[in-house]
């Protein structure tokens, strides 16, 4: 293994999934729905295969028909207008839009400037594409994470090439304000920075509050590289449908990676994408308010379990602060937890460069059957 990635072992998912097996627990760790998206989606994939639309190589880009939903999709919910055939790129999942998105626009030596805690992907891939990372920690405070903003400013170096965005956000349920975003605009532009912003939960805004696209305040349009993914808004984490809205350069620039890692993916699936996209309001607020009860339900458990909860305001993970339960470090907790309790949960440690700012949290995810997660909160009441 090269020393780019060496230091990144097993990433925690796999780690923590293949603990849930091995114990029987129940997994609260890695964010994937115990029950598959709708239905008619399910049955537009088959028709895709039966009719044998995708089943050899797809168009680089994309099909036609996904592309073209993606930009109605932005246009309707959001007013942004990408043209489908120079500005929207379909990914193998959000995680090869990042891969490819780092690879094609960071130079060696480069710093790109991400948010503490960061999806794991991130501080690989940087790694792989030879950058240097740098992270702006955000830190708990009246019951949100925040981003100081001053610490974000002085981040910036005459290095720095890119922030990496990521609303709202994974793991701490943060949901980037308008005020937040505008600041970021103001600071990309002011040091002409190129912004990767990871929106893939974007439709898992459960609080009274809009999902605000980076791109969308002034300025934006044409520095930022907008990820997303079917996976979180459809529940079907498996197909590996991604995407990536950008200005026609950044959109040929990051195609330029994409070709050579894995030219194509997920053929019949996303003629189903391109339906789900369609799918009426109801299901989007369905969606919205089934999770909304099932963070309530884990949040309130988890409170009488004795945990400190972060009550998420969108995703489907709650971040825990173990200290009540007289736990300091979250990695111990983690692998303890499935003798003690039968249940995964995932170490937010894993998530940060200054380990220690992370070490007494932990991550339970929500996107799971309600009698899942009332077994799994009696489990956790009882170690108290
Ligand atoms: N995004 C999911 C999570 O944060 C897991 C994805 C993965 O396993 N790579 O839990």
């Amino acid at each position: 293994l090269n020393r780019r990635l060496a230091a990144f072992g097993t990433t925690i998912f796999a780690e923590m999934s293949a603990l849930a097996a091995r114990t029987g627990s129940i997994n609260l760790g890695q964010g994937f729905p115990d029950t598959d998206g709708p239905e008619e989606v399910r049955e537009a994939a088959v028709r895709a295969l039966r009719e044998g639309r995708g089943n050899q190589y797809p168009p680089g880009p994309g099909v036609p028909e996904l592309r073209t939903a993606i930009a109605d999709h932005q246009r309707t919910r959001y007013g942004l207008e990408y043209d489908p055939d120079t500005e929207v790129l379909v990914t193998a999942g959000a995680t090869e839009a990042i891969a490819a998105a780092l690879l094609a626009l960071v130079e060696p030596g480069d710093e790109v400037i991400a948010l503490e805690p960061y999806y794991d992907s991130y501080a690989a891939c940087v790694a792989m594409a030879g950058g240097t990372r740098v992270p702006v920690t955000l830190r708990p405070h009246d019951g949100r994470y925040v981003l100081d903003l001053d610490e974000l400013r002085a981040a910036v170096t005459p290095r720095t090439r890119l922030l990496l965005l990521n609303t709202p956000h994974n793991p701490t349920g943060t949901v980037l304000t308008r005020a937040e975003l505008a600041a970021v605009a103001e600071l990309a532009v002011e040091r002409d920075l190129l912004v990767i912003t990871d929106e893939v939960y974007e439709h898992l805004v459960l609080d009274d509050l809009p999902h605000i696209p980076l791109a969308s305040l002034p300025g934006m349009r044409d520095r930022t590289v907008t990820i997303s993914s079917a996976g979180k808004t459809f529940s079907f984490t498996g197909w590996k449908v991604g995407w990536t809205t950008a200005s026609p350069a950044l959109t040929t620039a990051v195609r330029s990676a994409k070709q050579f890692l894995t030219y194509v993916s997920s053929g019949p699936f996303q003629y189903a994408v391109a339906e789900a996209l369609r799918l009426p309001d109801a299901y989007f607020d369905g969606l919205r308010a089934e999770l909304r009860a099932k963070r309530d339900l884990l949040s309130d458990g988890l409170e009488r379990a004795g945990f400190g909860v972060h009550r998420p305001a969108g995703t489907y993970f709650v971040t825990t602060d173990i200290r009540p339960l007289g736990a300091t470090d979250g990695l111990d907790f983690c692998r303890s937890l499935p003798e003690r309790a039968g249940v995964v949960a995932i170490p937010n440690a894993v998530f940060y460069d200054h380990r220690a700012e992370g070490a007494p949290f932990v991550r339970f995810a929500f996107c799971k059957r309600t009698d899942v997660l009332e077994e799994a909160v009696a489990r956790l009441e009882r170690l108290a």
